[in-house]
């Protein structure tokens, strides 16, 4: 050994010593902060499902593939990162001796093979991974994903990345100047490439080796000081972040469909017996969301794809979920030292520490922990309420989430303390949950009006209840019963479950509000008094089968009423209607002239996958259909979810109108919708454009009727 590579050993040494002692002390810090987090033993459930669908995601990067080009780059910088692990590992014995290598590999031309071409497909892939960024940086787009992100880290992370794969291909190169290398050419081109222009130098390899160590360490060094660095940290978080999801049999979206129920103390509130100074309701403070809550904000990557696609964002509205998400781990990890030092509030809101305990404590955590976490820029709050209300759930953001994080979960939770607690909500939405519990819909509708829509049908629909020989129980929803446009909807479904022989029946004024205006908005306590009562009344029905024409209803019933103890078959009405079609029991004649469009409703798409189905009846009842740029997965809300159909739209544009726009544009004279909320934002868009002579807003199931049938 020389005096170069003595040197090199030492101060090789010296830095991987510092860093992985700081690297430990990170690792226990977010450990620690995580496990400051509420029980949640449900995400212990189903090890096997839970690991092939980590597996999946992260080696076949199924999440990240939607955005094929960057998915793909990511995939080779992903696996660049892990292979080369052992190149780094190398180093160590490069600087002890130019011409070492790996013990037992190291000569084997399959580990050359494979690292070198890893290495220069991960090499273009960070290139263009950076190329991305420069593109869509912010101040060059509008509005861009990157906006709020940490930059410094991200630009950081993407040298750190170039310049050990450069260093890599360096020694190599060296290697080959030196005659040192034995992998053949075909294997390792780049390296004999490098080498060919490099001259022999026999401690090239060490020093480049040393060069390679101090960036490593130097990213280790710099992760191990920002423990809130999720840029780098999701390389290892990301594996517990989607292992440890909602439902890991789900392929996308862990955290769409049911919401989760309120809880505390790691199990579902019981409405009967709960009590706000013993059950925590929703979450008042970063401590009180679930360990996993803490590990999705722990796991963000800042990559912005949710923002991108989020509806309030795109609106001009406060809320960017990434920021939602970035605001929360900052808050978190900026509070941590005072709650693991013994602070806290207690339900009743007493302070947990003594006084001696607060004496010893960080000024800057006892002032993090000052901060309510909903608050304005006056009250220094951690998320402003305009940020929590301007959510319509639409959840785009689980959707695009790479890493699986659940962002709806945590807004509603946030929501439910404001609601449930401090009785703080946007106030127009006031009126709706009053009519909701004096009234059992929205509107305030009188109940005996509920069976109106029937008036004038020439055929008798059965009363569950009054029979139970019926296959299908027909549930029409408040809009479906009470509100115009969504009434006609409502007759044409009951009119082509007739024709087509569908035995069904409805529950009449025995119906009431699935609940799920009140549980988004964060009115558990409504939803669980509204819910309770369909459940019985379902029960006693001897329900089996419903068919919702409202995907919000479609949703609750046929995700969150198993909550509450209540399994049935729900389809939505394009489902069967795409059913009677295929089996000929309904057969189009006459094909709607003219272009038609069509308008993904979240939560019958995103949140239920049902994409093909109403796509399947147009298929057969309209000429042409034509998409917007933005469908299925990836539609635009209408705006109208999570409540906000009865909150005003002051910020921003109205989300309605720019979805409107869209659809416009197509020149589609006909805007097929499966939702009636979707209806009505879309028709009041419509409407606001001065388009309605010209462009009409209708049901799926209007639209295949008049395909039956002209007159309608
Ligand atoms: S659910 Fe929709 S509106 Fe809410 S934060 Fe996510 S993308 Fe934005
Ligand atoms: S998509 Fe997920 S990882 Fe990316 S910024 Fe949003 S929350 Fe973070």
């Amino acid at each position: 050994m020389g005096i170069p590579q003595i040197v090199a050993t030492v101060l090789a040494g010296a830095v991987t010593i510092t860093a992985v002692v700081l690297a430990v002390r990170a690792v226990l810090t977010i450990t620690a902060v995580i496990r400051q987090g509420q029980p949640d033993p449900e995400r212990f459930s189903a090890k096997g499902t839970r690991t092939a669908t980590m597996l999946k995601e992260i080696f076949g990067h199924t999440r990240m593939l939607k955005w094929s080009a960057i998915g793909a780059a990511h995939w080779f910088v992903m696996t660049s990162f892990m292979i080369l692990f052992l190149l780094v590992l190398e180093a160590y014995f490069e600087v002890v001796s130019p011409t070492g290598e790996l013990p037992l590999i190291g000569h084997w031309v399959v580990y050359g093979f494979v690292t070198e071409w890893i290495g220069i497909l991960g090499l273009l892939g960070i290139l263009y991974l950076v190329f991305v960024r420069q593109r869509s940086k912010p101040g060059r787009q509008n509005r861009s994903r990157f906006l709020g992100s940490t930059m410094w880290q991200a630009y950081f992370v993407e040298f750190v990345i170039v310049g050990v794969l450069i260093c890599g291909f360096l020694i190599r190169g060296f290697k080959v100047a030196n005659d040192t290398f034995d992998f053949p050419v075909w294997a390792t081109p780049l390296s004999h490439g490098v080498g060919s222009l490099l001259p022999a130098a026999s401690d090239g390899p060490t020093w480049v080796a040393l060069v390679k160590l101090l960036i490593s360490m130097g990213w280790l060094i710099t992760i191990a000081l920002n423990p809130t660095m999720g840029v780098a940290w999701h390389r290892f978080l990301a594996f517990f972040n989607i292992f440890f999801k909602r439902s890991p049999e789900k392929p996308a979206g862990s955290g769409l469909g049911a919401l989760r129920p309120m809880m505390s103390g790691g199990k579902p509130l019981d409405f009967e017996e709960a009590d706000p100074e013993k059950d925590q309701f929703g979450v008042a403070q970063v401590e009180q969301f679930s360990w996993k809550g803490l590990l999705d904000f722990s796991t963000c990557t800042e990559c912005g794809r949710c923002q991108s696609q989020c509806p309030a964002w795109n609106t001009a509205k406060p809320l960017s979920p990434k920021l939602l998400v970035m605001s929360l781990r900052d808050h978190a990890y900026a509070k941590a030292p005072y709650l693991l030092g013994g602070g806290g509030k207690d339900l009743t809101g007493e302070e947990r520490a003594t006084a001696a305990q607060l004496a010893h404590m960080d000024v800057l955590a006892l002032a993090e922990a000052d901060r309510p976490l909903i608050g304005t820029a006056e009250e220094n709050g951690v998320i402003d309420p305009d940020v929590l209300w301007s959510c319509t759930t639409c959840g785009a953001c689980v959707e695009q989430c790479p890493v699986d994080i659940e962002h709806v979960d945590a807004i509603v939770d946030m929501r439910r303390y404001q609601v449930l607690i401090e009785s703080s909500f946007p106030s127009e939405a006031g009126v709706m949950l009053r009519n909701l519990e004096n009234k059992g819909n929205p509107w305030g509708a009188p109940q005996n009006t509920r069976e109106d829509w029937t008036k004038g049908l020439d055929f008798e629909i059965k009363r569950a209840g009054e029979t139970e020989d019926f296959e299908y129980l027909f549930w029409v929803g408040c809009a479906g019963a009470f509100e115009d446009r969504a009434k006609k909807t409502t007759r044409a479904v009951a009119t082509l479950l007739h024709e087509a022989g569908v035995d069904f029946a409805i529950l009449g004024e025995g119906e009431t509000c699935t609940g799920d205006p009140a549980r988004r908005i964060g009115n558990e306590f409504v939803f669980q008094m509204l819910a309770q009562q369909n459940v019985e009344t379902l029960q006693e029905a001897k329900v089996k089968k419903i068919v919702a024409s409202c995907p919000h209803c479609f949703n609750t019933l046929g995700n969150e009423y198993e909550q509450l103890g209540l399994k049935v078959e729900v389809v939505h009405h394009t489902q069967l209607l795409s059913h009677l079609v295929q089996q000929g029991k309904l057969t189009p004649v006459q094909p709607i002239e003219g272009d038609v469009t069509y308008h993904d409703p979240c939560y019958l798409g995103r949140h239920n996958r049902v994409f093909d189905a109403p796509r399947e009846v147009l298929g057969q009842a309209v000429g042409n259909l034509v998409e917007m740029p933005r469908n299925q997965e990836r539609s635009f809300c209408c705006g109208a979810g999570g409540a906000r159909m009865w909150m005003e739209e002051k910020i921003g544009k109205r989300i309605n109108v720019e979805r409107t726009e869209e659809a416009l544009a197509t020149g589609a004279k006909t805007i097929a919708v499966g939702c009636p909320f979707c209806s009505t934002m879309i028709g009041d868009g419509v409407t606001g454009k001065g388009e309605q002579e010209n462009v009409e807003v209708v049901d799926v199931a209007t639209v295949l009727l008049r395909s039956l049938k002209q007159e309608v």
